[in-house]
């Protein structure tokens, strides 16, 4: 069995762009607003409670591997700190969102691209980031195709 992390976006970009409010990685302006939609916020990995939480939009590049070809997109977080989320199981917000997984190799080639459908998604995880020459994979909006969460394998007996 293949074990899992999954992981919101690092404290150091979503802190620099809730203070800055422009990308970190690109210096395009940020938007602040009012939740119009349910997101997900890219750090905690809940959904937005819609006409309630402010979130801040910015452009964000999800791949830190160099010879990854970028796909830069618009993302949320939380206008206020939140807490990282970082763990073994899909956070329960992202369960009723239409998901997609998408599994690179090691130079950031695609591997496979599946829509999570009605299916659950640890098994299909397990399946991809266990194919040969996967290292990480990421959950994507099925419908809007932006990018959600990375989710890394961890090492075996790990
Ligand atoms: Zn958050």
């Amino acid at each position: 069995m293949v074990r899992f992390r999954i992981a919101g976006i690092s404290d150091t970009v979503a802190d620099a762009v809730r203070t800055s409010l422009v990308s970190p990685q690109y210096g395009h302006p940020a938007h602040v607003e009012l939740a119009r939609g349910y997101g997900p916020c890219r750090s905690c990995l809940r959904t937005f409670r819609e006409g309630a939480e402010e979130r801040v939009l910015f452009t964000y590049q999800p791949f830190s591997d160099p010879d990854a070809l970028p796909a830069p997109g618009p993302v949320f977080v939380h206008r206020e700190p939140c807490a990282r989320y970082d763990g073994g199981d899909l956070p329960e917000d992202l369960r009723r969102l239409p998901l997609a997984v998408e599994s690179y190799g090691a130079d950031g080639r695609v591997l496979g691209q599946e829509r999570v459908g009605g299916r659950s998604v640890e098994p299909l995880l397990e399946r991809m980031l266990g194919e040969p020459g996967v290292r990480y994979a990421h959950l994507r909006n099925a419908e809007a195709g932006c990018f959600i969460a990375r989710v890394d394998r961890l090492p075996a007996g790990g």
